[in-house]
């Protein structure tokens, strides 16, 4: 099998499997007051030390959840008022502010910040992701920060797709509260933070007890917060650019058109359409053949929409309902792409020939 959907999960670093095993051996409850529980709430207190200590953050500004999609919720929902989000983020920003205003991007993927700024006046709460899913695009976040500071809204970014792959400071950033998860860098899935910095009071989704100083209660993942301190200490951002190589070796394909080319990338991601063959014509016919990839679109109700991220690029439907999302990661080799390339070429005659 060739996995290169990395986008949509990573396969866990070898280090993260011997750190979540060795961890689940721990008996305390990190909240316990005794040797076990000590012991447990040691191993938390570690990973959330290494967590701050890479974003340059307070280790008391990070609150443990199950992952991004609960971090982005917590945010979103904290604030009534006027709340901007991109058009382009992820489903759990945009359901979760369902009343939000779009923020809208250009051709190349990139926010308008023309628009931004004369949108932000009077807005509470700005979200606004570092990388995007689909197509890999790198916001400028920074800039962004300091157009939404100026109008004195709170600054959020979905920073789940730039973790080990580009440096994510949140200082130099400028943001406010800041969304990551463990599993899309070689950590366990389930479990993800919200970094929310002094000053901000994320709404508390989950009631119970005091954990995660009061602001998400119930009992912490501790084999999956270990894993996700293992994941950052396994970082690696300079072995990673070198996938750049490979994806543009899979853009010289012909007869492929690339979504956001134009625009600052993270190296591991690529989105391509192929002359309005449909995604799910080209998924299937490459999962048969061993490869894993996503397609660009969301499929519900047996229907497949094009997706949001490339309508709002101002993408024909025909050309994003034919988009492939490939995304390399810390496993992947230059034989599995070469494979794939050569897989893909193989195919792609035959799908113009059923088009
Ligand atoms: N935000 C972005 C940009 C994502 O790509 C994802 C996962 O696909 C999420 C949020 C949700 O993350 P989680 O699976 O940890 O809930």
């Amino acid at each position: 099998m060739i996995y290169l959907d990395h986008n949509a999960t990573t396969p866990a670093k070898p280090a993260v499997i011997e750190t979540v095993a060795s961890a689940m051996r721990e008996v305390g409850n990190a909240s316990s007051v005794h040797a076990s529980g000590r012991s447990a709430r040691g191993v938390v207190e570690d990973a959330r030390k290494c967590l701050a200590s890479l974003l340059n953050a307070d280790p008391k500004a990070v609150i443990f959840t199950s992952g991004a999609t609960e971090a982005n919720n917590a945010v979103l929902k904290s604030l009534g008022g006027k709340i901007l989000v991109s058009a382009i983020e992820h489903p759990s920003v945009l359901e979760a502010a369902p009343n939000a205003a779009h923020i809208p991007v250009k051709a190349d993927g990139l926010i308008d910040l023309d628009a931004l700024e004369r949108m932000a006046e009077g807005a509470q709460l700005v979200s606004v992701m570092l990388v995007n899913n689909e197509t890999g695009v790198i916001q400028p976040i920074e800039q962004i920060s300091k157009i939404v500071k100026a109008k004195g809204a709170l600054m959020h970014c979905d920073a789940v797709q730039a973790m080990g792959r580009i440096d994510v400071d949140v200082q130099k950033l400028g943001v406010d509260y800041l969304t990551i998860t463990a599993h899309k860098f070689g950590g366990p899935q389930g479990v993800g933070a919200l970094i929310a910095l002094a000053g901000t009071k994320p709404v508390k989704l989950i009631h119970g007890g005091g954990q995660e100083r009061r602001a998400r209660a119930g009992t912490e993942n501790v084999a999956g917060i270990a894993g996700f301190g293992a994941a950052v200490k396994a970082i690696d951002i300079a072995q990673y650019q070198t996938l750049a190589v490979l994806r543009d070796r899979i853009e010289q394909m012909s007869g492929i058109h690339v979504f956001g080319k134009n625009a600052p990338r993270v190296a591991n991601t690529t989105c391509f359409a192929n002359n309005g063959v449909p995604a799910d014509t080209q998924l299937m016919a490459l999962d048969l053949a061993g490869v894993c990839v996503s397609s660009g679109s969301a499929c519900s109700s047996g229907s497949v929409k094009p997706s949001h991220v490339l309508q709002s690029m101002g993408i024909d439907a025909s050309l994003a309902n034919s988009a492939l999302r490939v995304s390399l990661g810390w496993d992947t080799t230059e034989r599995d792409v070469d494979k794939f390339i050569a897989m893909y070429q193989k195919l792609a005659p035959t799908w113009k020939k059923a088009a």
